[in-house]
């Protein structure tokens, strides 16, 4: 559920007139609704009711700062990949010891700066990070507390893009050497080891993935345990999907997924942590873009819009779909039109839905991109030199701009002369 509604006829973001921010902040522009994220949020918190546990939002999916407080200030941890979102983590308020650092290439920088300024654990993925991670906190006098992320070569049956738990990915040990990783770890004087982590991937839309990839978890921490490890955290990573399509049937709800990890972990005694990015963001932010054109194919009708892939890159780089829905109501009944939707950056790839029947529309329309808050603003890009569109973030009746369209000037004065010209 979002909080994205038609109300006389109008979408709203919660109770604002969506077409009122766009004569505000033109248009194309991403906005968020906060009693969505905060919903979202607390669906997870509350689904892990009755064990001790810390739900770490995957920052990567919407990272702005307001984004970021909002959820803060909920509790939530965060889940960052670079240290751009360590330093993001720590400027939005979030204190190390609810930070998580995950990601495969982590550097001698990033783990200094997040030792130095507080880190919850590592997320190792392999054995040469682990001995940057040893080398580092020796130098400042520390010891990092790690997790090992063990790859459990199950399938999530999702987006190849997006599958991270299987031996073919980069991610991870594979879960077969664990103990003799876990062994290696136990000799480094610099390296606490505090539990395992494990992500299978994204827009996963089944439990039962997750469920076999965590049942192996399970029987790892009895026998690192065995082994004299002191196991004392599970970090289950992110990955349970979205309905991207309303008409689809919707994936598991995360008091569904809670459930599960209760039963197949519950009986360990250990703190949860999990790594929800795109299922607290998701559905909690829209792109809204203007027709510019309609224009006559021989056979098909394109929607020329003012977004574009640099805006929204999900449908070009993983075939994503998009529920795209007019900002003004359309009547009952009314026939619908089919369009090829597509932006005007030099790209074929630049097609945001192919033979999509919906509502007609006229220039100086505006259109809503669903399902558009995780994984859009963030994989944004300047490309034919477009600006970054602003981020508006609503509350209740209020709406503010989070991240202002820059300018032109600004965009150029961006690039540097050098001197020999
Ligand atoms: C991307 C990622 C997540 C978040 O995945 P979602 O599908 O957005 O929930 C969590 N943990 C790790 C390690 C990731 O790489």
């Amino acid at each position: 559920m979002d909080h994205f509604l038609y109300q006389d006829g109008a979408l709203c973001a919660e109770d604002v007139p969506v077409a009122e921010i766009a004569a505000q902040v033109g248009t194309p522009f991403y906005c968020y609704s906060t009693a969505t994220l905060e919903r979202h949020f607390r669906l997870f918190d509350e689904a892990l009711d009755g064990t001790d546990h810390l739900v770490c939002y995957a920052m990567k999916a919407a990272s702005n700062q307001a984004i970021l407080k909002t959820l803060a200030a909920l509790g939530a941890g965060m889940d960052v990949v670079s240290g751009g979102e360590y330093a993001r983590a720590k400027a939005a308020g979030v204190p190390g010891e609810r930070i998580v650092f995950s990601g495969v290439g982590k550097t001698h920088e990033e783990i200094h700066a997040a030792l130095s300024g507080g880190i919850r654990q590592f997320n190792v993925e392999s054995e040469p990070e682990m001995a940057v991670i040893n080398e580092v906190a020796l130098s400042l006098g520390m010891r990092a507390p790690i997790t090992v992320r063990v790859n459990p070569n199950v399938d999530a049956k999702t987006h190849a893009k997006i599958a991270t738990g299987k031996s073919e990915n980069k991610f991870g040990i594979p879960i077969s050497r664990a103990r003799e990783v876990y062994a290696h770890a136990a000799s480094l004087p610099g390296i606490e080891v505090v539990g395992i982590d494990v992500h299978i991937g994204s827009q996963l839309t089944q439990l039962e993935p997750f469920k076999l990839a965590y049942e192996k978890v399970a029987e790892l921490t009895e026998a690192l345990r065995a082994d004299g490890h002191d196991i004392r955290r599970l970090d289950l990573g992110g990955g349970l999907g979205i309905p991207y399509e309303r008409s689809n049937t919707a994936p598991p709800l995360p008091v569904e997924y809670g459930q599960m990890v209760k039963e197949t972990l519950g009986h360990l005694g250990c703190e949860i942590e999990i790594e929800p990015g795109r299922l607290i963001a998701g559905n909690a932010g829209i792109m809204v873009s203007k027709v510019i054109y309609v224009k006559e194919g021989e056979d098909r009708q394109f929607m020329i819009l003012d977004g574009a892939m640099n805006d929204l890159i999900r449908p070009a780089m993983y075939e994503a779909h998009h529920d795209i829905v007019p900002v003004q109501e359309p009547e009952p009944g009314a026939a619908p039109t089919t369009y090829d939707i597509v932006g005007p950056v030099c790209e074929t790839g630049d097609t945001f839905a192919k033979g999509r029947a919906m509502p007609t529309v006229a220039p100086g329309d505006l259109v809503a991109f669903r399902s558009a808050g995780a994984y859009g603003a963030v994989m944004a890009s300047e490309y034919n030199t477009r600006p970054l569109i602003p981020e508006v973030l609503v509350h209740g009746d209020q709406f503010a701009v989070i991240r202002p369209r820059p300018t032109f000037e600004e965009m150029i004065n961006r690039d540097t002369i050098p001197e020999w010209l």
